[in-house]
């Protein structure tokens, strides 16, 4: 029979179990051939075991000194789930925070096109107190004949504007190739939507040592998308934010359709952030506000946006992205909106 590493148990400790009784259950996990998670929760320190479930079940874990419960994690998501960590996860990158009550705030242009625009849009961006600055250097275009974007070239120009502004760096990584290059240049390593189920490339960020921003597939469910964090966790790196980005349907009236409810759906299920991409899914820039602030409302743990000195000319997303000039007023919007919702802009 082929074996299952999956962690098939939750094994939570009682409030007042010492740091000793969490070493003894994980030591006993580890000789039967398993490993163990060790989430330290507020109330209560949850370890989930990982390995075959044989070996875990002859275990005598009830027995154990601290052991107040033993669960099965019957979610096909595990390591993501809430059934493991019941404490939502806070990402930290240079001093910003998303999660648990902090509220990321990415603004950036779609594409690095060239040095003055990602620089002007990020002096605007940073003006208004955005947390974090976004911006393509490799793109997943439709169409083969469009831009492809600067590739190296532009992950250069966007460390410049990071060196600048101090505003960490989030940028889509699409090919194994360029690992190093991105994770090297990147405080946030974006996996698009077209990558979702990549599994290999999902692997490979999930053994870089950075946080991964995973937007959700164009035709994925929110169960697809949970488990795809799940390639990223299982590989040690417990760094991701969900990004919820609108999906494909039958209307036509925007470019793609934000799926509001996969907010709240995704808080109950997993304790990573969940953020939101009014851009892409309106592909319209009127529509950007109105969305943003239904998804600050449904309780999003932060939002991304694009914005370009002049839209009209972009060489990406001309029809969504935020004009410079207009990006105070939408970002007053957004604060008074995070502020009402009890976020604090990390
Ligand atoms: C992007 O954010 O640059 C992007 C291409 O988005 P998505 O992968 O959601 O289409
Ligand atoms: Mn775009």
């Amino acid at each position: 029979m082929a074996t299952v590493h999956a962690p098939e148990l939750l094994i939570v400790m009682s409030g007042t179990a010492t740091p000793e009784e969490v070493e003894h259950v994980v030591a006993r996990l580890e000789e039967a051939g398993a490993q163990a998670h060790v989430t330290p929760g507020k109330q209560a320190t949850v370890i989930g075991a990982i390995g075959e479930r044989e070996q875990i079940a002859a275990l005598p874990l009830e027995g154990y000194a601290g052991v107040e419960q033993v669960l099965p994690i019957l979610k096909p998501y595990k390591l993501v789930s809430r059934e493991i960590s019941p404490d939502p996860t806070v990402i930290e990158v240079r001093g910003r925070r998303i999660g648990d009550g902090y509220f990321g705030f990415i603004a950036g242009p779609c594409t690095v096109e060239y040095r003055e625009q990602t620089l002007e849009t990020a002096r605007a961006v940073n003006a208004e107190g955005v947390t974090m600055l976004r911006g393509g250097a490799f793109k997943p275009r439709t169409s083969p004949y469009t831009f492809q974007g600067l590739g190296l070239e532009g992950l250069k120009i966007l460390v410049e504007a990071r060196e600048e502004t101090g505003l960490p760096l989030v940028t889509e990584l699409m090919d194994p190739r360029h690992v190093d290059a991105v994770v090297d240049a990147a405080d946030v390593i974006q996996i698009g939507a077209r990558n979702m189920q990549n599994f290999s490339l999902l692997s490979e960020v999930g053994r870089a040592r950075k946080p991964v921003l995973l937007k959700r597939g164009i035709s994925a469910s929110i169960e697809e998308l949970l488990m795809a964090a799940e390639y990223v966790v299982r590989e040690g790196n417990s760094q991701v934010i969900l990004c919820e980005r609108g999906i494909k349907t039958f209307e036509t009236a925007t470019r793609f359709t934000l799926d509001i409810g996969a907010i709240p759906v995704l808080k109950q299920e997993t304790h990573l952030p969940v953020i939101v991409d009014p851009s892409h899914a309106a592909g319209r820039r009127d529509l950007v506000l109105p969305l943003a602030r239904a998804a600050v409302a449904a309780g999003a743990d932060g939002i991304i946006v694009e914005v370009h000195p002049e839209p009209e000319h972009a060489l990406c997303d001309a029809a969504q992205q935020i004009p410079v000039r207009d990006f105070p007023h939408f970002a007053d919007e957004i604060r008074a909106l995070a502020s009402l919702m009890g976020r604090v802009i990390g």
